[in-house]
């Protein structure tokens, strides 16, 4: 079996580096990435594969048979968003839209997932399918969750997906995975205490929501301290109050809005964070002789990688890039990612790639306005989703 090196793409890192800081200079975001998917769609033809598009408005599928009878289908998904952000880097290739930037590399993932597809439109030395699937909208809309709403997996077979994240800190074109939950289920609740206001002055004449509003925020913890098991995990953070108007200090308002996020590994913390959320609200307001109305919206589900097809990850990887920069159990990450839904319909695995600047001290996060995918990997993420295709549907298959 060939071992695919970032090195065999060397002659194609130009080209790379040109379609990312284009696609980097027009960032377009959730279900509106026309230019994008023109670009993508285009290429893909250009090599030779099939293309289907509009799946989620934007959504591009490339479908490539290999040059060997086989029955497997494997999907390879990308991410084709960017982020509502006014970019601060000043380099030539800068978003040119005001409050829109690639902030979180989707213009990389993109652009490595072409460089795979054309690398295997060339040499298709697989036997079975492969599906490159572009997906619009990652960033708080669920383009995942809408592209297998409108069928995505019915038209396009998949055996098992898998999906690819740059992360800065970890080291160039280093690999990061774990087996079983990697990214936490993000959802969101918010809980409206009703009491009937009146005058600061004289509160006994009314009942007064804030109280419990203030009660419930500080509550909210003890569900992450006593009800979730210490052995598990759960994030519930407050990011929302409002209550009353600047200029009536005076007055006791009639209603305390308290909105937040909450995260979780497993459907068991989930419902647990669901439930106690709203038997807190409930039972404080009625101890102030208020009321509470309680909404929990779930957003993304826990990202839970399948024991199989991470091995395969962490060997294509190790093929990539040599086993000493691919750690196989790297801790959970309390972020969410939408590829979690595909994840839910199908098994496959979710990567992280380094995007670099732990060697040089420090970088900008995804979503920082100074953030920027780093070029030098395109190459080492195009290799990666080779190797993995060889490992799925090659000789060693
Ligand atoms: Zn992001
Ligand atoms: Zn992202």
């Amino acid at each position: 079996m060939t071992r695919y090196t970032p090195d065999l793409f060397a002659a194609d890192h130009a080209d790379l580096t040109a379609i990312r800081r284009d696609i980097h200079r027009h960032p377009e975001t959730a279900f509106e990435e026309q230019r994008t998917s023109q670009i993508v769609a285009d290429k893909l033809a250009s090599w030779g594969i099939e293309v289907h598009r509009g799946l989620a408005r934007t959504g591009v599928v490339g479908t490539l048979k290999g040059r060997r009878p086989g029955q497997k289908t494997i999907g390879l998904r990308a991410d084709m968003d960017a982020l509502h952000l006014q970019e601060k880097n000043e380099f030539d290739y800068a978003s040119v839209h005001a409050n829109k930037m690639h902030a979180c590399g989707h213009d990389g993932h993109t652009t490595m997932l072409l460089g795979a597809a054309k690398h295997l439109a060339a040499s298709p030395d697989f036997a079975g399918t492969v599906h490159f699937i572009f997906q619009p909208a990652e960033e708080g809309e669920g383009g995942a969750r809408v592209m297998i709403e409108e069928g995505l997996f019915d038209i396009f077979n998949c055996d098992a997906v898998y999906g690819m994240h740059n992360m800065p800190g970890l080291s160039k074109g280093h690999f990061a995975i774990c087996a079983g939950p990697m990214l936490a289920a993000s959802d969101s609740w918010q809980v409206t205490f009703k009491g009937t206001g009146g005058h600061g002055a004289m509160p006994h004449m009314g009942t007064d929501p804030t109280q419990p509003a203030a009660q419930f925020i500080l509550a909210v913890q003890g569900i992450v301290g006593r009800n979730v098991p210490p052995t598990q995990t759960a994030v519930l953070s407050v990011g929302h109050i409002h209550a009353g108007t600047f200029g009536s200090p005076n007055v006791i308002p009639s209603e305390a809005l308290v909105r937040g996020t909450a995260r979780s590994y497993t459907p068991e913390v989930r419902a647990l964070l669901e439930r106690r959320l709203g038997e807190v609200a409930a039972g404080i307001a009625q101890a102030c002789g208020c009321e509470a109305e309680y909404k929990y919206f779930r957003r993304y589900p826990p990202l839970i990688n399948s024991v199989e097809q991470t091995s395969l990850a962490v060997e294509a990887a190790a093929l990539t890039v040599g086993r000493d920069k691919v750690d196989p159990n790297t801790p959970r990450i309390t972020g969410a990612e939408d590829f979690a839904f595909m994840l839910e319909k199908k098994p496959g695995a979710y990567i992280m790639i380094g995007n670099g600047g732990a060697e040089e001290g420090g970088c900008h996060y995804v979503h920082s306005p100074l953030y920027d995918f780093n070029d030098a990997i395109l190459t080492t993420g195009a290799a990666y989703w080779v190797n993995l295709v060889q490992l799925e549907l090659g000789d060693a298959a």
